[in-house]
């Protein structure tokens, strides 16, 4: 009981939907965190947590009992919120991406921190779009966000999408080593839970790949951009000397999704080996840190040439590493090979989880 009290309450908005549903089972005996607010559409509002997701919990762990006995509120009201959470996670999804920026700066305005996994304000210049291995520094904007807004304790944090969770991080640990990467083709092999409830038709996805995901390739060429960035001035200036080219694909797979990659070097190259060696040993700040969701390894490598498998990679590091494998050369660009992550683990709700343990390690939640 003595430790339950010095956990932070933190709230979910879109708290029934699939990545909510991951965000509840993720939190529960979370050693910083504890649920205190959920909330999601009108639809689901005013009733119990368990009876709002009864017959859609699609988690393979029951509904946590803290979780299931809380009242769903409707995402809107702030004031509630701000009653009962220090910070909220936000995935939501609503008709327009202006609604769900709105709704996320009046929770910022009323003092709450907001880790989003939306993708309404990524673009936004003054909101980070992190992945805490790669780009932990662009915390360094929030002041200068809280100063434009006119808000004291709260702000926005934004994590990218996650068809590019796979390969950001290996491209990253490269180019730290002092390799400039210039082309990346990827080819993205999408798991159906990334659609979300109910997702994507059984008559669309069984025995079958569909070619196109709405808007993904777009997020998938231009999110890592930003993120590869710097700051000046308070804003994010992204990087204009990679070129990448995407193509997205779902496929029947539930968790995890895949990426084939083709990479280029401007300059030197790294042999095989010393790729292999430059992933390996890749730490970071969440692991400097000890963060309690941080993989101890962000990026396995592994040699077996038929890994890595969604089914048996996804959940390595507890679905927060991501897997990378079958690195060879490629006859038109430098080397090719095949990276996995678990999307809705690190590629959204453990991803948005670790960001809050940064933001709490680093003080901008307290
Ligand atoms: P989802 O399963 O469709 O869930 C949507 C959630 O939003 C539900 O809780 C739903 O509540 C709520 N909602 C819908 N309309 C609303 C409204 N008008 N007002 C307030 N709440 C509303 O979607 P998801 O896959 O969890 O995705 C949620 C967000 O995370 C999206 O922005 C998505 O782009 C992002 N994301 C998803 C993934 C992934 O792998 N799935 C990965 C990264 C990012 P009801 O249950 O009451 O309808």
């Amino acid at each position: 009981m003595a430790n339950r009290k010095k956990k932070i309450p933190v709230g979910i908005l879109g708290a029934t939907g699939m990545v909510g549903q991951r965000y509840i089972q993720l939190l529960e005996n979370h050693p910083l965190f504890e649920v205190a607010f959920v909330a999601a559409s009108p639809r689901s509002a005013g009733i119990s947590y368990a009876d709002a997701v009864a017959g859609r919990w699609v988690m393979d762990t029951p509904i946590p009992v803290v979780a299931a006995s809380l009242t769903v509120y409707e995402a809107t009201d702030v004031v509630a919120a701000a009653d009962r959470c220090r910070f909220v996670f936000s995935c939501l999804e609503m008709d327009t991406k202006e609604q769900i920026q709105e709704l996320e700066r009046a929770y910022a305005a009323a003092g709450l921190p907001v880790v989003s996994n939306a993708s309404a304000h990524r673009w936004t210049s003054n909101v980070p779009m992190l992945i805490p291995e790669v780009n932990a520094e662009h915390l360094s904007i929030i002041p200068a966000q809280q100063k434009h807004y006119g808000w004291k304790s709260g702000f926005i944090v934004t994590k990218p999408n996650c068809s590019l969770q796979s390969y950001v991080t290996p491209l990253h640990a490269l180019m730290r080593a002092g390799y400039s990467i210039d082309r990346v083709m990827v080819t993205t092999l999408q798991a159906i839970s990334g659609a979300g409830y109910p997702g994507v038709a059984s008559l669309d996805i069984i025995d079958n790949v569909v070619p196109f995901i709405n808007g993904e390739e777009e997020k998938t060429e231009q999110e890592p951009m930003k993120i590869f960035g710097s700051i000046d001035d308070g804003h994010c200036v992204p990087r204009t000397d990679i070129t990448i080219s995407a193509q997205c694909t779902r496929v029947p797979v539930i968790d995890g999704h895949t990426a084939c990659v083709n990479i280029g070097f401007a300059g030197k190259k790294p042999t095989p080996e010393e790729i292999k060696e430059i992933w390996s040993s890749f730490r970071a700040k969440p692991q400097e840190l000890d963060l309690p969701s941080a993989p101890r390894q962000p990026i396995i490598y592994r040699e077996e040439e038929n890994h890595p498998q969604p089914r048996k990679d996804r959940n390595n590091e507890k679905g927060m590493a991501v897997t990378v494998g079958r690195l060879r050369p490629c006859p038109v660009f430098d080397y090719k090979f095949i990276a996995l992550s678990h999307n809705t683990i690190r590629g959204a709700a453990g991803g948005g989880i670790l960001n809050a343990e940064l933001l709490v390690a680093e003080k901008f939640i307290r």
